[in-house]
C-alpha cells in the first residue's frame, strides 16, 4: 500500500526559526535513537515515521550509532525512505552525526577529519540519501584541534554532503569557538544539540542558552522527558514494555527512577493536569517556552506517544506562578 501523508499536515504543527538561519524547523521533531534499529519491528518503526510526518513533524534526527546495532536505525530510516517518503524528500530535514565510538580504531571514534567525513560516507550510505540536511559533530574532542574537527564539517558542506552543520554537547565556551572557527571558514553554525529539561537545566545554568542566543544559534533539545521520567509513565512502577525494562539498552537506569524522582513527577504530573495536559505535554511546553530554543526532540516507541506529545502544542503558555511552582517542586 502507498503511502500518503495527511494533506492537514502543516496544520497541525507550528515551526520556529533556527537561529538567524532561513530554516525553520517544527517545534517537535522525532530522534530515531531508540526503538527504529534492526531489533526492532520494522512496522511500528515505519507506523512512527508516518505518524510524525502526518503530524506536521518534518525533522528526524540520526546518528551513525544509533540502533542497535550501531548504523541500524539509518538503516531502518533508510527503508521507510524509500517505500514510502522518497517523493516528499524536499519537505524533509534530516539529519546524522559522528563523534561517540562507532567503529574499532582510532578512526572510528573523536572528531578527526578522517573519522567524520569517512562516517557521513557510510551514513549517507546506510540512508541511501544524497545529502544530510544537517550534520553535526556529536561531541566535543578536546584531543583534536577545532580547527581540524570545524574544518572537516566545512568540507562536508562545501563537498554537497550536508547542507547545514551543528555540533552537540559542546560547552559554552567550545560552541563560541567552534561558531568563530567555522564563521572564519564561511560556513555558519546553524544549531546546537544540547540536553535540556525540566530536571537537567544545564543548559541555562552554564550561560550555553545565553551564548546560542547572542550568537543567534538554533538551539534543538534533546532527551526533553528525561527519556520518559517526565511522564506519567513511572509513577506506580516500572511498565513492561518501557525503556528501563528493557535488556539491551543502558542510559536508563533504576538510578534515574528514584523515589525521590518519582515523587517529583508525581507533584509535576498534578501541575500538568491542572492545565489540562499529559506530564508529557507539560513537560515539551516547557522546554519551547523560550523561543532561543527551536524545536525538542521527542523519542518514541508508540505510535500514540507520537500523538500524544504533538498535544503539548495546544498549550505552550505558563503563568509565573506554574512556572516558580514547577522549580520549587524541582529544587526541594
Ligand atoms: P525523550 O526524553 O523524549 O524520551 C523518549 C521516551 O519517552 C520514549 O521512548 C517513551 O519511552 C517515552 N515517551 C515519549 N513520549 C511519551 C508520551 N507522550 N507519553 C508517555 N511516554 C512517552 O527523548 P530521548 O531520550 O528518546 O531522546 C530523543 C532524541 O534526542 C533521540 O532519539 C536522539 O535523536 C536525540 N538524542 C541526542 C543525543 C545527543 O547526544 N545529541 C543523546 C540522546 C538523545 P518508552 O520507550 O519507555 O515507551
Amino acid at each position: 500500500p502507498t503511502y500518503v501523508p495527511a494533506a492537514e499536515r502543516y496544520e497541525r504543527m507550528a515551526f520556529r526559526r533556527c537561529g538567524a538561519s532561513g530554516l525553520q524547523l517544527p517545534l517537535l521533531s522525532l530522534g530515531l535513537w531508540q526503538n527504529f534499529g534492526a531489533v526492532d519491528a520494522l512496522h511500528n518503526s515505519r507506523a512512527m515515521v508516518h505518524t510524525a510526518f502526518d503530524l506536521g513533524i518534518t525533522h528526524f534526527d540520526l546518528a551513525n550509532n544509533y540502533g542497535p546495532p550501531y548504523g541500524s536505525a539509518e538503516s531502518t530510516f533508510g527503508q521507510i525512505l524509500q517505500d514510502d517518503l522518497r517523493p516528499f524528500r524536499d519537505e524533509l530535514i534530516i539529519s546524522s552525526k559522528a563523534g561517540y565510538d562507532m567503529w574499532p580504531g582510532p578512526y572510528g571514534i573523536g572528531g578527526s577529519r578522517k573519522y567524520l567525513i569517512a562516517s557521513i560516507d557510510q551514513s549517507l550510505k546506510r540512508t541511501g540519501l544524497e545529502y544530510f540536511d544537517i550534520f553535526y559533530s556529536h561531541c566535543p574532542d578536546p584531543s583534536t584541534p577545532m580547527e581540524e574537527t570545524m574544518g572537516a564539517l566545512d568540507t562536508i558542506v562545501r563537498s554537497g554532503k550536508a547542507l547545514y552543520v551543528g555540533i552537540s554537547s559542546y560547552s559554552a565556551e567550545q560552541t563560541e569557538y567552534a561558531a568563530r572557527v567555522l564563521r572564519e571558514m564561511g560556513t555558519p553554525l546553524l544549531i546546537h544539540q544540547p540536553r535540556y529539561n525540566i530536571f537537567d537545566r544545564r543548559l541555562e545554568q552554564e550561560g550555553l542558552l545565553d551564548t546560542l542566543r547572542r550568537e543567534k544559534i538554533g538551539a534543538i533539545v534533546f532527551s526533553p522527558l528525561e527519556q520518559g521520567v517526565l511522564t506519567d509513565k513511572y509513577l506506580k512502577g516500572v511498565p513492561a514494555d518501557s525503556r528501563a525494562a528493557r535488556s539491551e539498552q543502558i542510559y536508563l537506569s533504576e538510578n534515574d527512577l528514584q523515589q525521590e524522582k518519582i515523587d517529583k513527577a508525581q507533584q509535576l504530573n498534578d501541575i500538568a493536569q491542572a492545565r489540562g495536559q499529559s506530564l508529557a505535554q507539560m513537560a515539551l511546553a516547557w522546554v519551547l517556552r523560550d523561543d532561543a530554543v527551536t524545536s525538542a526532540i521527542i523519542g518514541a516507541s508508540k505510535v500514540s506517544q507520537i500523538e500524544d506529545s504533538v498535544s503539548a502544542l495546544q498549550n505552550l503558555s505558563f503563568s509565573a506562578e506554574e512556572l516558580t511552582r514547577i522549580d520549587a517542586i524541582v529544587q526541594a
